[in-house]
């Protein structure tokens, strides 16, 4: 066959190893007990007539299938079966995916479910089993192309109910290269880094998240198990100044530090805490604190867990056109920010390419978009050899260096040889270095590439090394900036605060298939002549009034019913009318945040959400959902000129 997809349940990852390829699931154990005959089940002559009941408290559940009932458990141990220990139909007693029951797993639920349900004791269990189910290290399906064999998909860890509808958005992607439907990212299959494809790795998180498959999971809810797998050259220098790690795709970056606690005392009011333990939970009022002092002196971040892609040979200028919405025939030291679109127009990928020279191109791109983007552009790569790609993911590492005093930090730090052989001080001033340029520089003698650029909305750089030359150029720019009052500063500030007060998009969050570069407000005033995948999508989005407008909000007033400030944690809550009413687009697309996080700055609380073009009309209030409670808020701001600094002085001048 030309094309195999694998569907195969529990037996998929089997299946995939014969043609070489990964499926990362494990068989695990669900348990299941049919009680009956119950005489008010059987009274209702159906096979359903009482809705299913999900105790959140005890992780079980009650269905009714005709006269008796199901009860079901996600509150046991978690148990695992190794795909090639399911048992064959000949040694099942009931099926291969019907274990036998182990009793002492279940009794507790049982009991717990009759204390909820008088009726279950005094009946009879018909039928119960230890059934086995998919599970994959982060809950999500198994959804794609395996990047390891081309033509070989999968559609596996679907449960029934997303049935039919997973089957749609495969077949979809097969035949038209992206599904319609809807975006799978967090589905894709080329999502997986290698090691969250081994066994250790899908046995310790399946093992953590087995019991919050009814669990109430927060949604910055941080992994406990398989942590410290990727640790940046910084990462002693960031433990030793308090660093709370979050975990980004196995990569431990620094959420915030405790050294900058004090620095709470100096911005008094934008460092409240939050008073509802759920809003406060995995976040840090340090975080303003770091925010306003980078934005008055200078700060550095670790950005290793970047992913940098070098693509070289006469075929890469041509590749790369092909692949982005932007014009990528930049001078050589210059840099290009794109869109990548799937064949329908919407967002692929969102990412960064510098030129290093006629033939060299660099992609930078994020943690959690790192194999996907892979997997996009190799799979897409001319086979004639004209284009090499070499992933330096693992050969590199960065520091962002943000602030009002960053200039003078890398003023001092940077050197460079001059024509002459000398080293000497390296100008990089806006007129020798602007923004948008790449550099080769010596920083305390280790080779750099000194790139101007901000996601954070301050002039300064992202500074990229070699791994092992990684600490001595943390210290060195760390001393380079004392006498500049150089903090270190956390991905609070460089993902939410400073990202949300200059309006830039993520991809996963405010960029998805199902929008395109108009609605985002992304697209550029001209279209580059070279042919690009979904440029014709494209050119028809562009003559197109759009459907939705994606636009900033602030929140009015965080007060809730009972008196305590509420902050929406940007959970996919949804907009509505001031009546409440839903806000849905003409392509039936429902209004909801895709970030939400404070603007210490401008002494807001900030929301990023699609409106119609009927509600997307600045000053126009709104209402943001959260809790079941309703908060009045305000666009502040149609299409993505930011609120902070909105001609980017800062950042060019
Ligand atoms: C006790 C229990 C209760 C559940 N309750 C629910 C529920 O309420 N709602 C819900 O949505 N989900 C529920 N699930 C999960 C659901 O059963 C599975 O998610 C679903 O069956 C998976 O469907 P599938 O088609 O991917 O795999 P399967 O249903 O396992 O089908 C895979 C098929 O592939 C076949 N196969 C294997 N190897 C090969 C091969 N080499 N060649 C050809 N065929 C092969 C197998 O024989 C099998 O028929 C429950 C699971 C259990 C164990």
């Amino acid at each position: 066959a030309e094309y195999v997809v694998i569907a195969c349940g529990v037996w998929s990852p089997r299946i995939a190893e014969m043609a070489g390829a990964n499926i990362p699931l494990t068989p695990a154990v669900h348990q299941m007990a049919d009680v009956g005959p119950i005489d008010i089940l059987q009274q209702s002559n159906a096979e359903v007539a009482y809705p299913i009941i999900r105790d959140m408290d005890t992780f079980c559940y009650e269905r009714q299938t005709a006269g008796s009932m199901e009860v079901g458990s996600y509150a046991h141990r978690p148990i695992f079966m190794h795909p090639n220990d399911i048992p064959s139909n000949e040694e099942s007693a009931l099926s291969p995916t019907e274990l036998p029951l182990t009793q002492d797993d279940f009794d507790p639920q049982m009991e717990q479910a009759i204390e909820l349900m008088e009726m279950l004791g005094d009946a009879e269990i018909k039928y119960a089993i230890n059934g086995l189910l998919s599970l994959t290290p982060d809950a999500m399906p198994v959804l794609g192309e395996t990047p390891e064999v081309k033509n070989l998909w999968s559609a596996a860890a679907v449960w029934i109910k997303e049935g039919p509808g997973i089957a749609q958005l495969v077949a979809e992607w097969m035949t038209y290269g992206y599904p319609h439907l809807c975006d799978p990212h967090s589905s894709d299959i080329s999502r997986f880094y290698p090691h969250e494809k081994t066994e250790h790795h899908i046995y310790a998180r399946c093992a953590e998240h087995f019991n919050k498959t009814y669990g109430i999971v927060h949604p910055r809810e941080q992994w406990a198990s398989q942590r410290n797998m990727r640790r940046s050259p910084f990462y002693a220098r960031e433990e030793a100044l308090g660093a709370t790690f979050f975990d980004a795709r196995g990569w431990e970056r620094p959420q915030w530090f405790a050294s900058n606690a004090k620095l709470m005392d100096k911005f008094k009011d934008a460092c409240q805490p939050r008073e509802h333990e759920w809003d406060a939970r995995w976040w840090s009022p340090i975080s303003n604190a770091e925010h306003l002092q980078m934005r008055e002196s200078v700060g550095m971040v670790d950005l290793t867990a970047f992913n940098e892609f070098d693509f070289t040979g006469p075929g890469a200028l041509g590749f790369l056109q092909y692949m982005c919405v932007n014009n990528v025939d930049v001078k050589v030291g210059g840099s290009v920010y794109t869109p990548l679109l799937t064949p329908g127009g919407g967002f692929r990928g969102d990412l960064t390419i510098m030129r290093l020279g006629e033939q060299h191109f660099r992609v930078i791109t994020g943690a959690f978009d790192g194999g996907r983007d892979k997997y996009w552009f190799t799979r897409h790569m001319p086979t004639d050899g004209s284009v090499t790609f070499t992933d330096m993911s693992s050969s590199l590492c960065t520091i962002g260096v943000w602030g009002p005093n960053a200039e003078k930090t890398m003023a001092k730090a940077t050197q460079n040889i001059d024509a002459e052989g000398k080293l000497v001080a390296y100008d990089v001033s806006q007129a020798n270095f602007p923004y948008g340029s790449v550099r080769e520089v010596l920083i305390d003698g280790v080779p750099c590439w000194m790139f101007r650029i901000s996601y954070v909305g301050e002039n300064g750089w992202e500074v990229y090394t070699k791994m092992e030359h990684g600490l001595r150029l943390w210290d060195s720019i760390a001393e380079a900036g004392k006498e500049f009052g150089i903090i270190p500063v956390g991905m609070g500030v460089y993902a939410v605060t400073g990202r949300i007060e200059k309006g830039y998009r993520l991809m996963g969050a405010e960029l998805e298939s199902e929008y395109n570069p108009v609605e985002a407000g992304l697209a550029r005033p001209k279209v580059k002549s070279a042919d690009f995948i979904g440029k014709a999508e494209y050119l028809k989005a562009r003559d197109e009034k759009p459907a939705a407008i994606m636009c900033t909000l602030e929140v009015l007033d965080h007060t809730s019913k009972s008196g305590i400030k509420r902050f929406p944690t940007g959970g996919n809550e949804p907009i509505l009318t001031k009546d409440g009413e839903r806000i849905v687009d003409a392509k039936g697309r429902v209004s909801r945040v895709t970030t939400a996080g404070a603007a210490p700055s401008l002494g807001k609380y900030l929301l990023l959400a699609y409106l119609t073009p009927e509600h997307a009309v600045e000053g126009n209030e709104l209402r943001v959902m959260y809790m079941n409670e309703l908060f009045p808020v305000r666009v502040a701001r149609v299409g993505s000129q930011p609120l902070f600094d909105p001609t980017d002085a800062r950042m060019k001048s």
